[in-house]
């Protein structure tokens, strides 16, 4: 369907309204003083880090999946907080394994209670040790390897090895080590899942963030218009800032990169607290989902419902061309249709690739917002992106 809209003189386009496009667009309206359109095919602003206040219960909703602001970079600490508030939330994560609740990511809790022992920071890492060493992996170079010469094997096999099958349906030895990375492992009852300097949630929500972000007389935002419909009417000199996938773009020419996506099933129980936590992982293969969120405790300093609360069963599964793609899985075979599609991405006149679907990475929050300030300094600033 041919989306008729009047794009005439238009030197700004913005495709995604999440961080990515949203910075670039408040960058460009601020910095440059120049008019900028952002489309997106939602009906909302904010790609995959969109929440709204539910009506009943007052609880926070991230749309797709609990989101958490952390970050050590000072530039975009600061510039974040131009457009809210945190409040103090620290994120802390309980996994579930064989009815038996145990502290995540894995530390000196976890460690002795899973083991029935009561070690101290140093025992436990020699113990670890040892057990680490019982499978002889010398180089690690998948993200099974890496698991195992980070924890040994049973600590791989009772929180990493399910959880990892539901997350990413992939035989666990052609899956990238980084992935595993994320997850810190400590020897100490620090139990927190971030290590950054600055954390939070916005405490009027991620939604807010955006209208705020995007509340300028020189930015206009179509919601509910995709790319492709309007690509043959963009004026020639015109800058695109296309934050969509990137395989889409080029029609899938190399074939399609890897995503998973996910399900969720959301839920009003009738209860005041479902499960006492905001997110709950089930690290075994008998519990079809991976982890339940519950958004009332994202915000401990809001007046929320008592009766009520709303939880979301998350569950994973291979992305097909029409779903919302949620993490680059990135096999070797992945790595190397990204890179043909990086070719002639670099040669594409007036388009520059960002944000997670552009540039086929997983980032967070933190990341896709400090990718959009370099960009918008190295490509945009000065147009040296017309060179
Ligand atoms: P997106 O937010 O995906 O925005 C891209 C936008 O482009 C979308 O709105 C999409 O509709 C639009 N678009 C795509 N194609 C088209 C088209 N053809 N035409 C028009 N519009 C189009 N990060 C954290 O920091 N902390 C967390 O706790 C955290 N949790 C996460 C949990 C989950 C389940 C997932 C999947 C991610 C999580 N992240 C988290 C990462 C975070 O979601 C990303 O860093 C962020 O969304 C990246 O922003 P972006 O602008 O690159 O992409
Ligand atoms: N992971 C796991 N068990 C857990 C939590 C995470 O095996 O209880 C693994 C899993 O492979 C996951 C990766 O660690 O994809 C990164 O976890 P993280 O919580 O950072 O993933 P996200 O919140 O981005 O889904």
């Amino acid at each position: 369907m041919e989306n008729k809209m009047d794009l005439n003189g238009l030197k700004y386009l913005i495709v995604g309204s999440g961080f990515y496009g949203a910075v670039i667009a408040e960058r460009i309206a601020n910095e440059l003083k120049e008019k900028v359109l952002v489309i997106d095919r939602r009906d909302h602003i904010g790609g995959n880090s969109y929440s709204y206040t539910d009506a009943e219960t007052n609880n926070e909703i991230h749309k797709y999946g609990s989101h958490i602001f952390h970050t050590s970079n000072e530039e975009v600490w600061s510039y974040i907080n131009r457009f809210t508030t945190f409040n103090s939330y620290q994120h802390r994560v309980l996994t579930k394994y064989q009815d038996k609740t145990y502290s995540m990511p894995i530390n000196l809790m976890t460690i002795n209670a899973y083991y029935g022992k009561n070690l101290n920071p140093a025992e436990a890492e020699t113990f670890i040790k040892s057990e680490i060493e019982r499978d002889h992996i010398e180089n690690p170079q998948n993200l099974e390897e890496k698991a195992i010469s980070l924890i040994g094997r049973p600590l791989y096999e009772a929180f990493i090895k399910g959880y990892t099958k539901k997350q990413w349906e992939t035989d666990l030895t052609k899956l990238p080590a980084n992935i595993i990375t994320r997850l810190p492992v400590r020897f100490s009852y620090n139990d927190r899942y971030f290590n950054d300097k600055y954390e939070g949630l916005p405490v009027d929500g991620y939604g807010k963030i955006f209208e705020k972000m995007l509340d300028h007389e020189l930015i206009s935002v179509k919601l509910g218009v995709d790319y492709f419909d309007i690509k043959n009417q963009i004026p020639q000199d015109c800058l695109v800032i296309y934050t969509g996938p990137i395989d889409k773009y080029f029609n899938y020419q190399f074939g399609s990169l890897g995503w998973r996506t996910t399900d969720f099933e959301q839920q009003t129980v009738e209860t005041k607290d479902y499960q006492g936590t905001s997110v709950m992982n089930y690290a075994g293969e008998d519990v079809p989902f991976t982890r339940i969120h519950e958004f009332k405790h994202f915000h401990p300093e809001r007046k929320q419902s008592d009766t009520k609360t709303v939880i979301f069963k998350e569950y994973s599964r291979f992305a097909k061309e029409n779903d919302v793609p949620y993490y680059p899985i990135n096999t070797d075979k992945d790595k190397e249709i990204f890179a043909q599609y990086k070719a002639l991405a670099k040669d594409e006149k007036n388009v520059i690739f960002g944000g997670r679907l552009g540039n086929y990475v997983y980032v967070d929050m933190h990341q896709a917002i400090a990718m959009a300030l370099n960009t918008f300094d190295a490509k945009i600033k000065n147009g040296q992106w017309r060179q």
